[in-house]
């Protein structure tokens, strides 16, 4: 690896504490998705911006919801093709007060640790957006391309008011060619950055009714259809059930990057998957070696709620379960309905495919110029660190970009242990502060690097 080059921006140390501040400001606004409450967290955001002299305008989505944009300009001529969109969303998602140290709200700085509900997700990448828009204005730099803030509202729920909602209503404001959005991670272990995982790809999550019908009657006198047995012979198949494997092309790059990371016998299996012979055993030692890795290489489908009965001396004529389904991008619901109607084998039995079933987005390109900026960076700011591309399980507001031709990114700047991981949408999440300096630097070395005129 070359020397590092200097950060184009310069040190970010100062601007990174003034947005810690900026963090704890936020997480006392309570934004709770429901119902979200936005309004307020964007008229603070919009203000610290505003005060910097950067051009801020809050976009009003619903009543009590909205999100904010801002821009730092390249030229008079704006070419959305290439300007980089930084996002992240405003709300957070409920506590269980009882079952925090601290109260949620109230930032309290700790041992090193900034606690509070969106202190990871996603007020800390809010805020370090925040702080590399400033660190542009405040340098006087040139831009080569716009660079777009956007912070959103809805994120959680994915409700009427999300982005896809302000791409219907406001997409000129800030449409762009690429963007940088939460979902990947910057992994930490034995205080050291192992690689970054900059998510290009996502699942598509959808919902399925699973329906057993029989016929009702008094449970004294039993007979041999009852919807609630055949629901549960259905949902004992689906639970032991597992899809095909197919390797995406992002998922086969994560692999071979993974391979050198880890330990001999683990690497050996991750070499093997794609061999003719040793392959299918090989994805079955990967499957059960990380429940992760297994949610990369098949669809997954989960059954999450039962219901049945009105009364407990009733036979119920119908039992329903919902099925959480999760496909790979590529994969269409109507395969894997197929197959799980020859699985369930039951004509009893049948499914219906819920509304406000995800859409599949293409993946975002690993050639790109962003990508490989990404990929420089990390190295330079992380000792040799490399970058893994991530098909991520879960759902961001990434998919609806890459919809609208957006290269979209996921990244959370802040090197994070599997300790501070396991608190995201959980009890006493907290960033350490070190982390989120350093994710500062990092995110603004990125920005920097792509959009600043050499
Ligand atoms: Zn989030």
């Amino acid at each position: 690896m070359a020397a590092p080059s200097a950060p184009p921006l310069g040190s970010t140390t100062a601007v990174a504490t003034e947005a810690a501040g900026w963090l704890a400001g936020l997480i006392k606004i309570n934004t709770t998705n429901p119902p979200g409450n936005e309004d307020a967290a964007a008229k603070y955001v919009a203000g610290v911006l505003q005060k910097e002299g950067i051009p801020t305008e809050i976009l009003p989505v619903m009543p009590g919801r909205s999100a904010v944009v801002g821009r730092l300009q390249s030229s008079v001529v704006a070419n959305p093709s290439r300007a980089l969109l930084l996002v992240a969303h405003m709300d957070v998602v409920g506590v269980d007060r009882s079952k925090w140290t601290v109260d949620p709200f109230g930032a309290v700085e700790k041992n090193g640790y900034l606690y509070g509900r969106g202190s990871l997700d996603d007020k800390g990448m809010l805020a370090a957006n925040m702080a590399v828009m400033v660190a542009l204005k405040r340098a006087g730099v040139r831009l080569n391309r716009d660079v777009i803030f956007l912070a959103t509202d809805d994120e959680e729920q994915g409700g009427d008011a999300s982005i896809r909602t302000l791409i219907a209503k406001y997409w000129e404001k800030f449409a762009a060619g690429f963007s940088l959005n939460e979902g990947g991670t910057v992994f930490l272990k034995d205080g050291k950055v192992q690689y970054v995982g900059v998510q290009a790809s996502e699942k598509v999550a959808m919902n399925v009714a699973v329906i057993a019908e029989g016929i009702s009657g008094h449970a004294s006198i039993p007979t041999n259809d009852n919807a609630v047995v055949h629901l549960a012979a259905a949902i004992e198949k689906i639970g032991n059930y597992s899809a095909p494997v197919h390797y995406t092309t992002i998922v086969q790059r994560y692999f071979e990057a993974l391979a050198p990371l880890e330990p001999d016998d683990v690497a050996k299996w991750i070499r093997s998957m794609d061999s003719s012979d040793r392959g299918e055993h090989a994805a079955r030692v990967i499957s059960d070696a990380n429940p992760m890795w297994n949610a990369m290489i098949r669809d997954t489908i989960v059954p999450t709620m039962l219901s049945a009965g009105v009364r407990a001396n009733v036979i119920p004529g119908e039992a329903r379960a919902n099925l959480n389904v999760r496909l790979l991008p590529g994969d269409t619901i109507t395969t894997l309905l197929a197959d799980l109607t020859k699985l369930v084998n039951d004509p009893k039995v049948r499914f219906e495919l819920q509304p406000d079933a995800g859409l599949a987005a293409p993946p975002s390109s690993l050639d790109s110029e962003l990508y490989a900026t990404i990929t420089k960076a990390t190295a330079e700011e992380f000792n040799g660190a490399p970058v893994l591309p991530i098909q991520s399980a879960w759902a961001t507001d990434s998919a609806q970009l890459r919809l609208h031709n957006v290269e979209a990114y996921g990244l959370w700047p802040f090197p994070l242990t599997d300790d501070d991981l396991v608190r995201v949408h959980g009890n006493d999440e907290r960033i350490p502060l070190a982390s989120f300096t350093k994710g500062v630097d990092y995110l603004a070395r990125i920005v920097g690097e792509f959009a600043v005129a050499k």
